[in-house]
């Protein structure tokens, strides 16, 4: 075991890999990037965190702002429980703590959205705690080492690779044992072409003597995605005495996807391919409008287990009276609120609604 650390350690010495949250032992930046990157790529997230650190700068930062800002500095990462998390655990953070970051592991993993392997990061690379964390990368990295069938999924594998990490992990040593094997696991040991040849960790490498380093690790596949069809109704009212259209937009409830996050108003049903007519729009919103709704954009976006399939229709509104009760501020108490193309631009939205903008109506 010592040596298979040994090893990883020296391997690290000799690799470049300068991501701006290794220069930091800051829990709150180091906690920061690893929420940005649950779920999201390093290439993705990099301009994310560098994002934050920026609007955000200290814990005190992100506890006071305002949920729209943080999600539209959030806008594009999707699971957008994280960026919650994130908000009420800064909170949290900033009153009861005075603004001081948790410094234990036990302490660091009662925060919302944090995880053990979370814990374990903030825990080891800001406070140098011998904790062992396991990822993705390291998952892989040990399952071929010591050849293990086990589903990584299951709680069962959790248990099992967990004890092996912990095992190898040596004291003293952990912000630069964690940070060795999970890029080993990124950089060297890779899904599809690890470069088994010429691995430092031949000799110990229990799958390539047994040829199953392809068949490692295990992960058995979830369930099949269920599909959904939402249907977006872009209703515009052009305004006497300016130029600009007016839009219709919601807020999202907290029950489902997306939660807090602003749309077009939307009907959801079974069938794709179903156009939606006047009377269901005028049915569903209460909302009368001019002529039948025009199909004018599709666009799907993949989620961890949903397929979202959206259809964007348009249609000019015949009058806003029973619909907003001041359509010129952003502080009018109905469930709607009118904008300006500009103001859209302000807003979070889904990415499948940031697409369409992006595609379709502000291409200007
Ligand atoms: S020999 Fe191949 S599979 Fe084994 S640790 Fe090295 S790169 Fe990974």
């Amino acid at each position: 075991m010592h040596e298979i650390a040994d090893i990883l350690l020296d391997w690290s010495k000799t690799i470049d890999r300068d991501l701006p949250w290794k220069q930091t032992d800051d829990p709150y930046f180091i906690w920061l990037s690893e929420i940005i990157l649950q779920q999201t790529r390093v290439a993705q997230g990099t301009p994310y965190y560098l994002k934050f650190i920026e609007l955000f700068p200290t814990v005190q930062h992100l506890a006071a702002a305002t949920q729209e800002e943080l999600y539209k500095a959030w806008e594009g990462l999707g699971y957008y429980s994280r960026a919650r998390n994130l908000h009420a655990s800064a909170k949290i953070i900033a009153d009861e703590f005075y603004g001081k970051f948790p410094s234990t592991y036990d302490d660091i993993l009662q925060l919302k959205g944090v995880g053990p392997y979370t814990a374990a990061a903030i825990a080891s690379f800001a406070f140098g705690e011998d904790k062992a964390v396991l990822d993705g990368n390291v998952f892989r990295v040990l399952s071929r080492l010591f050849d293990i069938d086990t589903d990584i999924l299951s709680s069962q594998g959790k248990k099992e690779f967990q004890l092996i990490v912990n095992e190898l992990l040596p004291r003293g040593e952990s912000a630069e044992f964690n940070q060795a094997i999970m890029d080993f696991g990124a950089l060297y040991c890779v899904g599809k072409t690890p470069d088994c040849m010429f691995c430092p960790l031949q000799q110990h490498c229990l799958a390539y003597k047994n040829g199953s380093v392809h068949e490692r690790p295990v992960k058995k596949k979830s369930g099949k995605k269920r599909h959904r069809y939402f249907h977006y109704f872009v209703l515009g009212l052009p305004q006497n005495g300016d130029n600009d259209t007016y839009y219709l937009v919601e807020k999202r409830e907290d029950k489902d996807i997306w939660a807090g996050l602003y749309q077009f108003p939307m009907i959801e049903n079974q069938n794709k391919l179903k156009h939606i007519s006047k009377i269901e729009c005028k049915d569903a919103f209460d909302i009368s409008i001019i002529k039948e709704p025009e199909l004018i954009y599709e666009t799907e976006q993949t989620l961890s287990h949903q397929i979202i399939h959206a259809r964007f229709y348009q249609a000019e509104l015949s009058n806003t009276h029973s619909i907003v009760s001041d359509n010129n501020n952003n502080n009018n108490t109905s469930d709607y609120k009118l904008l300006t193309e500009q103001n859209l631009k302000a807003l979070g939205f889904p990415r499948v609604i940031r697409k369409f903008l992006d595609d379709f109506l502000l291409t200007e």
